[in-house]
């Protein structure tokens, strides 16, 4: 019996193997099955990418629910909509789901229901590789090449000329800046050159967005509280890139917030409340009473948006 044990343990081990295999492979499939998802359609629609080159984008949402695991819905139903040229600020509660609808913007994921409209069509009807062409995002954290500032910007638009950087740069109000470094635009940035504050990376952030010139903008407001001084050079370089440019912004500033077209209020996946600033603080629902929490003692516009709504 003892013989006959070992060749089937060995067996076991085998099948073990095997069925681990096999495991790994339904994983993959299931990778393969997401990047199926997201497939470019037979016949995509064109998009023009650059602003220079078409009119700001339209944006929709049309009653989208959307979950990353399937026991798991994150968006119950958002509808809203941006018009060519306006800003859109999504404000609310950390976990509200405002990231997952920039996320859905660049079609990251598909939808499981509903629509995430751009220039009146669904997003599936665009190849991926020029929607997000179409799409410029100013993250929070910007990571920078281990190489010149000046290449950092024109990664933005590569083939660029000199001219056409500093002009973003100065757009970006990070032109003097870069001036003022030891070897100008050739100075080497990054893990091992030198390291820029995060006011300065965001700038070059905006420079290279700018330098891009998307039809369609996404602002990533970052959550940490800059000095005033540095908050206005941002404030205004972020004006210099949104102009006349259709921007959704997850804020986190209410300087942002006040000025937008269309405040969207998300909590818990939902749009609760929608307006500009001056009515929903009239209307004294949620949004009202999250400017009032941080209205207390404010004297600055700088003043960040508080992640919990008070209740
Ligand atoms: P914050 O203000 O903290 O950035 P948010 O409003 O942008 O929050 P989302 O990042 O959109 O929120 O996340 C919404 C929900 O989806 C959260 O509960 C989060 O845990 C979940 N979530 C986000 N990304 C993923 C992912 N890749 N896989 C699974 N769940 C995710």
């Amino acid at each position: 019996l003892l013989q006959l044990y070992a060749p089937l343990n060995f067996l076991g081990s085998i099948y073990s193997s095997i069925r681990n295999a096999l495991v790994d492979l339904e994983h993959m499939f299931g990778l393969l099955e997401e990047t199926v998802e997201v497939a470019d359609p037979a016949h995509p629609l064109p998009i023009a990418a650059r602003l220079h080159d078409a009119a700001p984008v339209s944006v929709a949402f049309r009653d989208v629910h959307f979950g990353y695991r399937p026991d798991r819905e994150i968006l119950h139903g958002v509808s809203f909509s941006a018009a060519p040229g306006t800003l859109v600020a999504i404000v609310g509660p950390t976990g509200a789901g405002k990231s997952t609808i920039s996320r859905l913007l660049f079609r990251f994921y598909d939808v499981w229901s509903g629509h995430v409209m751009i220039d009146g069509h669904d997003v599936r009807a665009y190849r991926q590789a020029d929607l997000r062409a179409a799409i410029g995002v100013v993250p929070q954290d910007t990571v920078l090449f281990n190489d010149t500032i000046g290449y950092n910007i024109a990664y933005g638009r590569l083939g660029a000329t000199q001219e056409e950087i500093e002009h973003a740069a100065r757009l970006a109000q990070v032109h003097d800046f870069i001036v003022s470094l030891p070897d100008g635009y050739g100075t080497r940035v990054g893990e091992r050159g030198l390291k820029l504050s995060g006011g300065e990376k965001q700038r070059v952030a905006i420079a290279r967005t700018i330098l891009k010139d998307p039809r369609l903008l996404i602002l990533d407001e970052a959550t940490s509280a800059l000095d005033t001084h540095t908050e206005r050079e941002i404030q205004s370089a972020l004006r210099a890139v949104s102009a006349e440019r259709t921007t959704v912004v997850i804020a986190h500033r209410l300087s942002t917030v006040v000025d937008a077209d269309e405040i969207l209020v998300l909590a818990d996946g939902r749009v609760q409340e929608r307006g500009r600033h001056a009515d929903l603080v009239a209307k004294g629902g949620l949004y009202a009473a999250m400017w009032a929490a941080q209205d207390a003692g404010m004297d600055d516009s700088a003043q960040t948006v508080p992640e919990k709504l008070p209740v």
